[in-house]
């Protein structure tokens, strides 16, 4: 609606919003202006839009009448890339009168009838088609010459019915052949009233074509006589109606079309007056609620026809609008019908208002929305189910709309009315809120709808999960509506974390176990592959996941491995192998779980082990094989050296004995020297007797014939200590000793030890210095350590190692007597009872040796 100046540029003093909206400018720039800056100031433009507009408004001015203009096709400037929108208007120029009779204002108002406008110019160009296609429709002529029971056609006819003339044998059973079968009865019955001349043949009906192709033919046919009265001929025409008749078709399809559009323009309206409270009731009341003119008549129709339950509502409403400041009012309500069927109706009106603002009067169209009421209900039955609401903010007018099943989400209660904040404001701090705040401003700046799961609290603090999509709508550039959906998400949403948490635990096991792994589905197609398993086959998961195995291990089919992944998956059980890969000259232990999904198998890259234990097995091998040698080594030394010194014993026997025999018998004959000889030669044969029995004792050790038992080696101390009683005495040798334990061992050879090396503290001693001997024993972590301590002579250190071989002394007989097999005899007995032997000396501080007992 535009206020204009009766001036000669008819300048524009007001401009509503919505025609602002239509050609895209603001009121500032609008105001002052003349109209045709705006609109075409030439006449019978039609392109271009309002045609005549000059001479409509002249035609106000001269007449002082309202002028309506034809329906005018307006779109000013399409939006850039786009098609002009075709939008049509109905446009009426109404003089507004000062109180002296001159026009103050033309108001120049437009209504817009796209709807109609478009259905009707449809209409119009359908029926401009149905004629051009009569027109170019070729008509085909027959004759039948009925004595003859001859059939002509002209070419035309061959034509329309898509016959070649060869084929045709012209007889009339020929042509009804081509009849369609559900139209050849209507066909037999036409012609036989008109060769039996009762009526004239017009019909219309389809033939197929020998291609297959459908036509619609309509046929005319007339009887000739002779002056005889007799039947001739019989002719007439026939004409190619498909195309006619398929639009006539989509012509009854337009109308049907048509008819709603216009339909829907017309509500049924009501007028009703304050003052008088009388009130005026269209005749769509009639046309969609079934009452007669008579009914629309009692004033108080209205309230005897709304449902009783919505009754005082409504009133109420009404009431609070008309006394508040609203210019407009809506609402639905149900409103009984005549046939006593309740419709529902959505009543939109405007309220008209004095100067001092007071509602005078109320206009408005009722609007049967029973259907729709339906299937809105249906859909709010489906929605709630889904626990799926909507909402919609009037970004203009600022008002917010929540359906119930928002309400109910959001916890608010039935009656609660929305404010703009509350659309956001409960959204939870952090990602929620900064995701909803961002969203709305991209799709009120941008037009980018959204949708997000978010949290939010309800209006009793409760924490959901909500599904939120919205969309905003604009006019001209500017967003005029926000609307969208609300579902409520919780009970899913949770059930997806957990199940999402619950995989991703799972993910995070599989993915840190140290183990390769990887998993097949029945047909061997890979479903996982953790890293691990992308390190140990050297093969990425993006090229394997989702393949067949086999492929990209081809060259393992038949391989151990291959054997055993298809075993455990037949037989259903747990196999775990090992498995050489020689590509990667890698071992593995492999574990194959079998499950109705398929294989999860475990692999572990055992490669070091298994070259170890092949080292270790070779070594054992080894080890074993000396052993052997050296055990059968060892027996024959055992037997040589047993057999030498028991059958040396023998003839030295003899020796000794004969030796005494000639000291005895030729004591008296023999000289001192004779003498000195002999005791020489008995005293060698007596050493050597030692040595020898000292040999088989040496081979003889290490098949100690004793158990161990609990040895107390204090008391083992003390025995010896008593054997060398009278020789410490010569020498005023002290042998000390402390907290010996008892050790488990066998204590025969123990003893051996301990004397052995008693015995050379004693001996290997510095002439006049007072010998001082300590035996002592330190717990160590797997034996014990003892230690037999002298002030003796000392060993240089070049002979540490020396001093144990069999027969090695340092000394001659005659400085200390000995044979040099004591030590050698000790560390056999200590390393045959798997200790060991050492000694640490230095030729001025004495000895200490060590030797250790297995504990
Ligand atoms: P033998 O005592 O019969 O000579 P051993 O095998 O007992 O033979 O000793 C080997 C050599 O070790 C001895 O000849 C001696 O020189 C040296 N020896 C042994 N014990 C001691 C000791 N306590 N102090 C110094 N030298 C020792």
């Amino acid at each position: 609606m535009v206020v204009l100046a009766p001036d000669a540029n008819f300048t524009i003093v007001g401009i509503n919003q919505s025609l602002l909206n239509l050609i895209r400018q603001n009121e500032k720039e609008v105001v002052g202006k003349s109209i045709f800056d705006f609109f075409p100031d030439t006449h019978c433009d039609k392109k271009s839009g309002l045609a005549d507009l000059r001479s409509s408004l002249e035609k106000v001015l001269s007449s002082g009448k309202p002028v309506k203009m034809p329906v005018q096709k307006f779109d000013p400037s399409p939006k850039e890339g786009h098609q002009p929108d075709r939008r049509y208007f109905q446009v009426e120029n109404i003089p507004l009168f000062r109180e002296n009779g001159e026009i103050e204002y033309i108001l120049h108002t437009s209504q817009e009838v796209t709807e109609k406008e478009t259905a009707e110019r449809q209409l119009k160009s359908t029926e401009i088609k149905l004629a051009a296609a009569q027109q170019i429709a070729k008509i085909g002529y027959w004759k039948f010459d009925i004595p003859k029971n001859k059939l002509f056609w002209s070419e035309e006819v061959y034509h329309i019915l898509g016959v070649s003339k060869e084929n045709f044998q012209g007889s009339y059973q020929s042509f009804f052949q081509c009849i369609h079968p559900d139209d050849k009865e209507a066909f037999s019955n036409a012609r036989e009233e008109a060769i039996t001349g009762k009526k004239e043949m017009d019909l219309e009906f389809r033939v197929m074509q020998p291609d297959g192709i459908l036509k619609w033919i309509h046929e005319k046919g007339k009887l000739e006589k002779n002056e005889k009265g007799e039947p001739v001929t019989f002719e007439g025409t026939v004409q190619d109606v498909t195309v006619s008749k398929l639009l006539k078709l989509s012509l009854a399809e337009t109308a049907e079309r048509y008819y709603y559009a216009s339909k829907a323009t017309f509500d049924a309206i009501y007028d009703w007056d304050f003052g008088t409270d009388e009130c005026y009731w269209g005749e769509g009341f009639t046309r969609d609620f079934g009452y007669d003119a008579e009914t629309l008549k009692d004033n108080n129709f209205w309230e005897k026809h709304i449902h009783p339950d919505d009754k005082q509502k409504i009133q109420e409403e009404i009431k609070k609008s008309t006394e508040g400041k609203a210019s407009k009012w809506l609402n639905e309500y149900r409103f009984l019908k005549a046939d006593g069927s309740y419709a529902y109706v959505l009543d939109r009106s405007i309220i008209v208002r004095n100067q001092e603002g007071e509602a005078v009067r109320m206009i408005g169209a009722v609007q049967d929305i029973t259907e729709k009421k339906k299937l809105q209900q249906l859909l709010d039955k489906a929605n709630s189910l889904a626990k799926i609401g909507s909402w919609e903010i009037d970004v203009e007018n600022a008002t917010v709309f929540w359906s119930d099943v928002v309400k109910e989400i959001r916890e608010t209660g039935k009656d609660y009315h929305p404010t703009l904040q509350d659309g956001i404001g409960h959204f939870k701090e952090g990602f929620s809120k900064q995701t909803i705040v961002k969203r709305v401003k991209e799709a009120v700046k941008h037009g980018i709808p959204w949708e997000e799961d978010l949290q939010i609290y309800t209006h009793k603090g409760n924490l959901i999960w909500v599904r939120t999509i919205g969309k905003a709508e604009f006019l001209d550039g500017k967003c005029v509506k926000i609307y969208g959906s609300f579902q409520d998400i919780n009970a899913q949403k949770n059930a997806e974390l957990e199940i999402r948490k619950l995989y991703e635990e799972k993910n995070h096991i599989l993915e840190s176990i140290g183990d390769a792994f990887f998993t097949v589905d029945p047909n061997w197609i890979v479903t996982y592959w953790n890293q691990e398993a992308e390190k140990r086959l050297m093969v990425p998961r993006s090229e394997i996941v989702g393949k067949y195995l086999w492929d990209v291990f081809s060259d393992s089919v038949g391989s151990e491995s291959y054997k055993k992944y298809h075993e455990s998956l037949e037989s259903g059980k747990k196999l775990v192998f090992e498995d050489y890969y020689p590509s990667l000259a890698k071992w593995f232990e492999i574990s194959s779980y079998p499950s109705e999904k398929g294989l999860s198998v475990y692999f572990k890259d055992i490669t070091e082990r298994k070259l170890s234990q092949i080292q270790v097995n070779e070594l054992h091998y080894n080890l074993q094989k000396t052993a052997n040698s050296l055990a059968v080594s060892n027996a024959e030394l055992e037997q040589f050296a047993y057999i030498a010194s028991h059958d040396l014993q023998e003839p030295l026997r003899m020796v000794t004995s004969f030796l005494s025999q000639l000291e005895k018998k030729y004591n008296d004959v023999v000289d001192d020297k004779g003498k000195q000889y002999i005791h020489f030669a008995v005293d060698g044969a007596n050493r050597m007797r030692q040595i020898i029995l000292d040999l088989l004792e040496f081979s003889r050790i290490g098949r100690f014939s004793g158990k161990t038992e609990e040895v107390d080696t204090r008391k083992v101390a003390e025995e010896i200590v008593a054997l060398y009683k009278k020789q410490a005495k010569a020498t005023s040798a002290v042998i000390k000793f402390d907290n010996l334990p008892v050790v488990n061992t066998i204590k025969s050879p123990f003893t051996q030890v301990l004397q052995n090396l008693v015995s050379n503290a004693l001996k290997y001693q510095k002439p006049g210095v007072k010998p001082v001997i300590r035996i002592s024993a330190e717990e160590m972590a797997a034996h014990w350590k003892f230690a037999v301590k002298d002030n003796g002579i000392g060993i240089h250190p070049d002979f540490h190692q020396k001093i144990f071989v069999i027969f090695q002394r340092l000394h001659n007989k005659d400085e200390y007597s000995g044979n040099g097999m004591g030590l050698a005899i000790v560390k056999k007995i200590v390393e045959a009872m798997g200790g060991g032997i050492w000694v640490e000396s230095n030729e001025s501080g004495g000895s200490t040796f060590y030797f250790t007992i297995n504990r």
